[in-house]
């Protein structure tokens, strides 16, 4: 499968920004046919990002959204306004929205749903605090995140985000051990809920990913993909992901 490196560029990214994006959508024409690359900006900037890099493969997404399509929730931003910006995913269950916002796993999968009815690939995040791995809790977490997140039906728009907690922004990343670990984990769990169709999900891992673990990283059986923070930022270091990606 091939695979696909997301750019999150959280609360992060101006007009300035752009020149950016548009450097990596440049790196995603090479790069085409061999992975997907995309980037999820804030959503004053989808719009703006998409113009940008029209015609070019660079997919753009949204960070976040409501489960409903409109109404009075302010501040929010619903997956269809994320699509008529020129979005074509959403990311939802971010352990940052999990942790600073509370959401928990029936939230995340409203949205995914949401996502869903709105005409939008969902990558749904999933993973253990410092704490539930040292107290030899990861697979029960990750079971239950992905049960309880996870919408029913066709999974074929769900990508999900193995990230564990504690090395999101940290610099730290899990060793490619507890990756294929987990990993196959949540495949096993995938094959086990939707048969067939769950082998064909993309399983991304995300925790400080950057150009000096990618290869490596993204060798690991059963890790189609990256979601990445820090490094997708700078052009240079989140192109040099995705030539990992690309085979080199
Ligand atoms: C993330 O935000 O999903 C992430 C993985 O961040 P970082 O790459 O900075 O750890």
């Amino acid at each position: 499968m091939r695979h696909l490196i997301a750019g999150n560029w959280k609360m992060n990214g101006l007009a300035t920004s752009l020149s950016e994006a548009q450097a990596v959508a440049e790196g995603a024409k090479a790069a085409e046919g061999k992975a997907d690359v995309m980037i999820c900006p804030p959503a004053t900037l989808i719009e703006r990002m998409r113009r940008a890099t029209q015609n070019s493969p660079l997919l753009v997404g949204g960070q976040d959204c409501h489960p409903k399509a409109s109404g009075a929730h302010t501040g929010d931003v619903s997956p269809e306004m994320i699509k008529d910006a020129g979005g074509s995913a959403v990311i939802v269950g971010h352990s940052e929205r999990r942790t600073d916002h509370g959401e928990a796993d029936d939230l995340v999968r409203a949205k995914a749903e949401a996502a869903r009815r709105a005409g939008l690939t969902t990558i749904i995040c999933i993973g253990e605090t410092e704490a539930e791995r040292d107290a030899g809790e990861t697979l029960n977490v990750v079971s239950r995140q992905l049960a309880g997140s996870v919408p029913d039906g066709d999974p074929s728009d769900i990508v999900i985000a193995y990230e564990p907690v504690w090395a999101i922004g940290t610099g730290r990343t899990a060793s490619e051990g507890d990756i294929q670990e987990a990993h196959a984990h949540i495949r096993a769990g995938l094959t086990a809920r939707f048969s067939a169709a769950g082998s064909g999900v993309r399983i991304l891992y995300g925790g400080s990913m950057k150009p000096e673990n990618a290869a490596a990283i993204l060798a690991v059986a059963d890790v189609n993909g990256g979601l990445v923070g820090g490094a997708s930022l700078k052009a240079a270091d989140f192109l040099a992901i995705v030539e990992a990606a690309s085979g080199g």
